[in-house]
């Protein structure tokens, strides 16, 4: 079999193999909650984090699952101020914050500027504010916002992987350049920058998966990131099922999580974080998840890398076993 489907990945394939969405209110966030992370300025701190009920992005990637929780129309003038002042009455007094909208912030259609001003004087007490955003959203009105708010603005950015067949089929209608030059933009404006980072896209081997995620990183700290987070890829958005149906993508081991990681903390050029969510997935080791899971939260806040956990499943028991 060859690595590629002889059948084009685009829009249409995908959502094809989408399932029903979640019902929404566009007036309350989807989640939100406080996680522990490490800040660029050393120190771990809490960050309150708001998942934004949104319109659905206009992209859509092979690998992406945000589309469940989003409305088909844009949200109506203050909806998002309305969720982000629910979430912060709901929420403990913290220094920073991550408001994810399941798209880009600075997409007019997602959130217009006519709502910058009300969210700008709910996030006055932060000392940090995290968005995300595709790089062709970024542009005058990331400056706009920027310039609005009190706090240290920080915009988050797939990345994905740098392999690129795969970016490419990834449907991201993103080049390695629009990364850069975002990040560059943003450098130069003063704004912090995170990349997200896969681990094991479709179309990859677990080495390859590995291998292909390490030098994502690398690349990602080059164009001037400050901080790098792995997701490991997993399916259950109906396109990576029907490619996983296909040998064409597996999800990887939690184990590979640990040596990117390991890998990012070396290279020392920034943080280095792993996205913790449903990892249980990720282990088929009853016997030493809970020890992997809890080395990669410290690794999180530490940036060190922790003794390396000794298992039946990695053929080097501890004595004892
Ligand atoms: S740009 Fe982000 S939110 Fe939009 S489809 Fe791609 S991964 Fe999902
Ligand atoms: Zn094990």
């Amino acid at each position: 079999m060859s690595k590629f489907p002889d059948f084009e990945i685009g829009d249409k394939w995908i959502l094809s193999h989408r399932g029903e969405k979640n019902p929404v209110d566009p007036f309350k966030p989807n989640n939100y909650f406080i996680e522990k992370e490490r800040t660029v300025s050393g120190t771990v701190g809490d960050v309150s984090t708001i998942i934004l009920t949104n319109s659905e992005c206009p992209f859509r990637c092979l690998m992406c699952d945000l589309w469940k929780n989003t409305t088909d129309k844009p949200v109506p003038e203050g909806a998002i101020s309305e969720q982000i002042e629910y979430a912060l009455s709901h929420l403990p007094v913290t220094k920073h914050l991550k408001l994810y909208n399941s798209g880009s912030f600075f997409d007019n259609r997602a959130i217009t500027k006519n709502d910058y001003k009300k969210i700008a004087s709910l996030v006055d007490n932060f000392e940090t504010v995290i968005v995300e955003s595709h790089p062709a959203f970024i542009n005058k009105n990331t400056l706009l916002f920027r310039n609005l708010i009190k706090p240290k603005l920080q915009v988050a950015i797939g990345l994905e992987t740098v392999h690129p067949e795969v970016l490419q089929k990834l449907n991201k209608k993103m080049k390695l350049a629009d990364f850069e030059r975002s990040v560059r933009f943003l450098s130069s404006n003063g704004i912090f920058s995170r990349a997200f980072v896969l681990l094991r896209p479709p179309f990859l081997s677990e080495s390859e998966g590995v291998s292909w995620a390490k030098k994502s990183i690398f690349y990602a700290f080059s164009t001037g990131v400050t901080s790098c987070t792995v997701i490991p890829v997993r399916s259950g958005n109906g396109a990576l099922d029907a490619l996983a149906a296909n040998n064409y993508f597996e999800k990887p081991d939690i184990r590979s999580l640990e040596e990117v990681i390991e890998y990012g903390i070396e290279l020392n050029e920034g943080l280095v974080f792993s996205d913790l969510w449903d990892i249980d997935s990720f282990s088929s080791c009853n016997k030493c998840l809970e020890k992997r899971k809890e080395r990669l939260l410290q690794m999180n806040l530490d940036q060190i890398i922790y003794p390396e956990i000794l298992c039946s499943c990695t053929g080097n028991p501890p004595s004892g076993w």
